[in-house]
């Protein structure tokens, strides 16, 4: 799971300058489990910093989802989404809101087609969720 703390203490060993507004976008991932989108934690920091730019946000959530800290997901259709948990796991999306939920890891490895080595698996489950079902 990312921790703000602990990636701005890696970023800063590595001499990456860690702007208030950065720093605002690391905090707004620690713990996260709700998988924004750029907009959404957009919003977020913009609490605080009113004059963050889209285009930092994203080059921001890209620069981490490149180091590893977090994960892009192609999930959404409509724009890409964040998971402040890297380590691969499945996911449940509801179709009507468009919540992303994680799902426990599952047990085993996994198999693949004969004669082909896998090396990771992703399963998506799409439905609604008890919020919408209602
Ligand atoms: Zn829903
Ligand atoms: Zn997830």
């Amino acid at each position: 799971m990312f921790r703000a703390a602990e990636v701005l203490e890696e970023c800063r060993r590595e001499g990456l300058r860690i702007t208030a507004p950065r720093r605002a976008i690391f905090e707004a991932l620690d713990g996260d489990a709700s998988h924004p989108s750029a907009w959404e934690v957009l919003a977020r920091v913009r609490r605080r910093h009113p004059r963050v730019s889209f285009t930092t946000v994203y080059t921001t959530l890209e620069m981490l989802a490149r180091r590893g800290a977090i994960a892009k997901l192609a999930i959404d259709p409509e724009r890409a989404r964040f998971d402040a948990n890297p380590v691969p796991h499945d996911h449940a999306v509801c179709e009507r809101c468009g919540r992303i939920e994680d799902l426990p890891p599952r047990g085993g490895r996994p198999r693949g087609p004969r004669g082909f080595r896998v090396s990771r698996v992703h399963v998506e489950f799409h439905g609604l969720c008890r919020g919408c079902r209602g």
